[in-house]
C-alpha cells in the first residue's frame, strides 16, 4: 500500500488536541496506568520528515523526534526497506540462542565509528537504561571495584540503578526508593549556574570531582559516567575542558570513563558523537535512541579488554539486538553515509541560533541559549538571574502545542524548552515552527508582565542541588513531561 507523501506543512484542522484525540485519550485514561505522563495528548496517525499527522488530520511540526529518536525521519525509506525485508524473513531468534549477522554488522559499525583509536567490542541491548546498567556491569567486572561516579543534573534512565544515577527527583525517583548504593554524585561544570562564574567552572568542578573521589577512595570506583551534553537535565553543555579533565582524572585513578551518548550521539549534534567536540573518547560509550531509527536498540561499545572481561553468558537479554532493530540501525547508518544528515544538523543549528539567540538579553526571561547541532535549548529565568521560571516555560510550550508545534520541556528545574527536530526537517517547516515559538514567547511574556507567571521562582539557582523549597514548587505545577 503506497501512500502519498505527507505534506511538509503545518495544518490546524481542529483545536489541539482535536475531538478524536480527546476521545482516544479518555479511553487511554481508562486503560493505561496513570504513571505515564504525556507531553501533548494527541494521537498520531502518520509521521514523516518534520511532520506528525494526528487522527484529526492536524499536521504538527515535530521538534521532539520522539525524544531524539527519529533523527533520520520517522518513516525513512532506508530504514523501512531493511525492516520490511527482515520482517518477511524472521522477527526473532534471540542472539543467545542462534545467531544472525546483522547483529555483528551493527557492532562493527559502532566499533569503527565511535571515538577512540583502539580495538573495540560492542554489546547490543534494547533500552538505554539497560545499556547503562550493562556498562556498569562491564566496568565492575573489569576493575573488580564497586562504586560509580555520576554528576549533578545527570539523566541515565528509569531502572532502579539508573534512577539512582539520575539526579532529578521528581518525577523520576519520587516514591520509588530505596535505590542501589555505591552511586556518588559530583559537581557538573554547568556554565550558567556555576557559583564561581562560567570561566571558573571547569577548574572548580574538576576540583570538586577530585574531592568526592578523595573522600570515598578513588581506588574504589569502577566507573565514572557522564553525558557529553546533558539531555533531560537541561541540554547543559559542559564548560570547555571539563570532559577532557574528567578523562584525565579517570585515567589517573584507573576508573572506567563512560560516555552516555544516548541522547546526544548518532549525529544529533552535527558530529556523529557529541564528545568529538571535546576531542574525548570514552573507555565505554553508550548509544541508543536514534541508533535504532525508531526501533528499540541500544549498545555499549568500548575497549576490547574491558568488553571481554565479562564471563561468557554474563551479558545478554531476550530482545537484545533484535533482528528488526538491527536492520533498522543498518538503515540509519546508510542514511548517514553521504554526510547530508550531519550537515542538516548544522543547518538546523544555524537557523535556530539566528532566531533564538538574539532573545537572550539582560532584561529578558530567556537567560540562555545553548546546545549543539540539532540539540538546542533556551532557558527561562527571572531576568538577569539564574532563578528558574518553570511556569513560563510550560506556558510557552502549551502555546506552541496549541499552534501545532511540538516542543518539549526539560531541565532539573523544568524551565528549559528544548528543540530536537528530525535532522531531515525541511527549512520552511523549521522556520515556521520557530516563528510560532517566537510568537508564543512574546505572547506569554506580555501576560507575564501582567503578573500571571510571577512567583514561580523562589530560589536563586545554585549548582545542581535543588533546595527543599524548590522541590515543593516543582510539585505545584504538573511536571512538564520530560522523558
Ligand atoms: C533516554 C536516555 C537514557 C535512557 O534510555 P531509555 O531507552 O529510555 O532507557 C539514558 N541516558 C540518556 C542520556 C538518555 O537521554
Amino acid at each position: 500500500m503506497e501512500s502519498l507523501p505527507l505534506p511538509q506543512t503545518r495544518l490546524l484542522r481542529t483545536a489541539i488536541p482535536g475531538p478524536r484525540s480527546a476521545t482516544l485519550h479518555a479511553e487511554r485514561t481508562r486503560q493505561v496506568s496513570s504513571g505515564f505522563g504525556v507531553a501533548l495528548p494527541v494521537f498520531i496517525d502518520r509521521a514523516e520528515g518534520g511532520i506528525l499527522q494526528d487522527v484529526d488530520g492536524n499536521r504538527i511540526i515535530d521538534f521532539a523526534s520522539g525524544i531524539a529518536v527519529t533523527s533520520v525521519g520517522a518513516s525513512n525509506p532506508l530504514v523501512q526497506a531493511r525492516v520490511s525485508d527482515q520482517l518477511a524473513r524472521f522477527t526473532h531468534t534471540c542472539f543467545m540462542v542462534t545467531e544472525y549477522d546483522s547483529f555483528t554488522a551493527v557492532c562493527e559499525w559502532l566499533n569503527t565509528h565511535t571515538p577512540g583509536d583502539f580495538e573495540k567490542r560492542t554489546a547490543l541491548f534494547s533500552t538505554g537504561a539497560e545499556a547503562v546498567e550493562n556498562a556498569i556491569k562491564i566496568a565492575r567486572a573489569a576493575t573488580g571495584r564497586e562504586k560509580i561516579l555520576v554528576f549533578d543534573d545527570a539523566y541515565h534512565g528509569r531502572s532502579l540503578l539508573t534512577m539512582a544515577m539520575t539526579a532529578k527527583v521528581n518525577p523520576y525517583k519520587t516514591s520509588f526508593g530505596p535505590f542501589p548504593g555505591e552511586v556518588h554524585r559530583a559537581p557538573m561544570a554547568a556554565p550558567l549556574r556555576w557559583p564561581g562564574g562560567a570561566e571558573n567552572a571547569t577548574a572548580e568542578a574538576l576540583a570538586g570531582v577530585e574531592a568526592v573521589l578523595a573522600a570515598q577512595g578513588p581506588e574504589t570506583f569502577a566507573a565514572m559516567v557522564i553525558e557529553p551534553i546533558q539531555g533531560e537535565g537541561g541540554f547543559i553543555v559542559p564548560a570547555p575542558g571539563f570532559l577532557a579533565g574528567l578523562r584525565g582524572i579517570a585515567e589517573r585513578h584507573g576508573i572506567v570513563f563512560v560516555l552516555d551518548e544516548i541522547q546526544a550521539g548518532m549525529g544529533r549534534t552535527g558530529r556523529m558523537f557529541a564528545s568529538e567536540y571535546e576531542g574525548v573518547a570514552g573507555d565505554l560509550v553508550v548509544t541508543g535512541k536514534a541508533l535504532g531509527g525508531g526501533l528499540p536498540l541500544t549498545a555499549v561499545t568500548g575497549r576490547a579488554e574491558l568488553m571481554n572481561a565479562v564471563h561468557s553468558g554474563g551479558l545478554g537479554g531476550t530482545y537484545a539486538g533484535n533482528p528488526l532493530a538491527c536492520a533498522a540501525a543498518l538503515g540509519v547508518f546508510e542514511a548517514f553515509e553521504n554526510g547530508d544528515l550531519l550537515a542538516g544538523a548544522l543547518r538546523i543549528e544555524d537557523t535556530v541560533r539566528r532566531v533564538l539567540e538574539p532573545l537572550v538579553a539582560e532584561d529578558s526571561p530567556i537567560v540562555d541559549f545553548r546546545g549543539r547541532g540539532a540539540m538546542l535549548a533556551i532557558e527561562f529565568a527571572a531576568a538577569g538571574t539564574a532563578s528558574p521560571r518553570p511556569l513560563l516555560a510550560a506556558a510557552v510550550a502549551a502555546r506552541c502545542h496549541a499552534e501545532g508545534v511540538l516542543v518539549l520541556v526539560c531541565g532539573t528545574y523544568g524551565n528549559v524548552i528544548r528543540l530536537l527536530p528530525p535532522l531531515v526537517i525541511g527549512q520552511d517547516l523549521l522556520e515556521d515552527g520557530l516563528a510560532v515559538l517566537v510568537r508564543a514567547i512574546a505572547a506569554v511574556q506580555a501576560e507575564s508582565t501582567a503578573g500571571e507567571f510571577d512567583g514561580d521562582s523562589p530560589v536563586e539557582g545554585p549548582t545542581g542541588h535543588t533546595t527543599p523549597d524548590f522541590e515543593q514548587n516543582l510539585r505545584r505545577f504538573e511536571t512538564a513531561v520530560c522523558e
